[in-house]
């Protein structure tokens, strides 16, 4: 069997791995990567119209045969696996052909449907199978079983993938530290046995800029904060980072404040009250819905969902009434909005995300006098989960994805680890 992991054995964003055998091809991951060709954040919108040449050259895609769309001198490959709903494990989905049958997870469905909702996208998603946690799928050759585990992208997987006599497992991204650590935990307890190669994830081997505090540690800290404060909060975190939302909710809740969202966020949340019902959502208590006028509302109001919210609309004399027990997520349009109406001045800033994104935010916050307390825990595992994970396994080989410096891993794993170059072919 082939292995060649496309990209990432040197970067983080972009993954896209793929196994061969003499009958079968599968894909796992079609990432984009996370900066475009001048380093600036990545903007999907931009590249839609291009040719899978452009794409190649512009270092968008791969040259994956048979993958994309238009490509009819090769044959595509049997599968794509998708470990998780963050674009640099799906992106690509736009340009690949739309007959490959798609492996991923309800939740994952949900929030890249949603995500390409919002950009005015209409992807071909009729070959979908929903994969289960720890439920195996047999691809021609391969058999694979799927581990949900502890990210920040929801209802994320791992995969065990078995193949030819032998049994490889990719890590996806995880964390042992989130909601869902006592998946970790039992993981560690009980890992699947006689793993010969572990294609591990490593954001977090430099130990920088991560910090790994326990999700629930960053609630209690929240609570805190919620409490000693008397002013109107803004809490800035990832609209899609659901663990995040529901760790906000709960600090809300034992503090006595009101959350608000923008339809945005709530129509997210919205999506996956199936897949988890205990989701923060618009009719549970005490949350309220700030109707923005920007383009995601627009498009909520064009098709009538919007009106589904209103039962929880907040309106300006409310804000102005109960504005400093509130705490509010700043979308774009809510910034605008409450920076017109004088909401801004004298509150407090939250940010949740990776500090380095807050260099976009900066000139607006600076303008008023605010600089952010941050409080952020990493969606990756640091280098002693990681440690635990590989322990656990203990696989006879170690493969860096998912890293700028997969040079670290030795230092961590010894002799195991074997560092390959994107696009290079390996016989395991
Ligand atoms: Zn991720
Ligand atoms: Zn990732």
């Amino acid at each position: 069997m082939n292995l060649t992991i496309h990209r990432g054995t040197h970067e983080i964003g972009g993954s896209c791995v793929e196994l061969a055998t003499e009958n079968t091809r599968i894909l796992i991951d079609i990432g984009l990567p996370l900066v475009d060709e001048e380093g600036q954040s990545f903007n999907l919108g931009n590249y839609l119209k291009l040719s899978k040449a452009e794409l190649v050259e512009r270092k968008i895609a791969k040259d994956i045969p048979g993958l994309y769309k238009k490509d009819n001198d090769n044959k595509p490959p049997d599968a794509i696996l998708i470990s998780h709903s963050h674009p640099d494990h799906y992106g690509l989905l736009t340009f690949v052909k739309p007959q490959i049958p798609l492996y991923l997870s309800e939740g994952c469905l949900e929030l890249i449907k949603a995500t390409y909702y919002f950009k005015g996208i209409n992807p071909d998603l009729d070959t979908v199978v929903i994969i289960e946690n720890k439920k195996s799928i047999s691809i021609g050759d391969f058999i694979i079983t799927p581990y949900l585990v502890d990210h920040s992208g929801f209802d994320a997987y791992a995969f065990l993938i078995e193949a030819e006599g032998k049994r490889i497992f990719y890590s996806g991204d995880f964390r042992g530290h989130g909601k869902k650590r006592s998946l970790f935990d039992r993981f560690i307890e009980n890992p699947p046995k006689d793993i010969d190669y572990l294609i591990m994830e490593g954001t977090g081997i430099e130990g920088k800029d991560c910090y790994y505090e326990k999700e629930e540690d960053l609630r209690d800290k929240l609570v805190t904060i919620f409490k000693e404060n008397k002013s109107l909060i803004f809490f800035a975190c990832s609209s899609q980072n659901i663990d995040r939302i529901s760790s906000l909710y709960s600090a809300c809740r034992r503090s006595g404040r009101i959350l608000v969202l923008d339809p945005y966020t709530i129509y997210l949340l919205d999506v996956l009250r199936r897949r988890a019902p205990k989701i923060p959502q618009f009719d549970f208590k005490d949350i309220r819905v700030f109707f923005t006028s920007d383009s995601n509302t627009r498009r909520l109001a064009d098709d009538k969902t919007l009106y589904k919210y209103k039962e929880s609309k907040i309106a300006y004399d409310e804000i102005k009434e109960k504005k400093d027990s509130l705490v509010v997520k700043p979308s774009y349009g809510i910034r605008k909005a409450f920076a017109k109406n004088g909401y801004i001045e004298g509150s407090t800033l939250i940010y949740s995300m990776w500090s380095k994104y807050f260099e976009n935010e900066k000139p607006f916050w600076d303008e008023y006098g605010i600089s952010p307390m941050h409080v952020h825990t990493s969606g990756h595992a640091g280098v002693t989960q990681l440690k635990e994970f590989a322990r656990a396994l203990n696989p006879t080989t170690i493969i860096p994805i998912h890293t700028l410096s997969p040079d670290r891993f030795p230092e961590y794993f010894g002799s195991k680890v074997r560092m390959l170059s994107d696009g290079k072919p390996t016989e395991l």
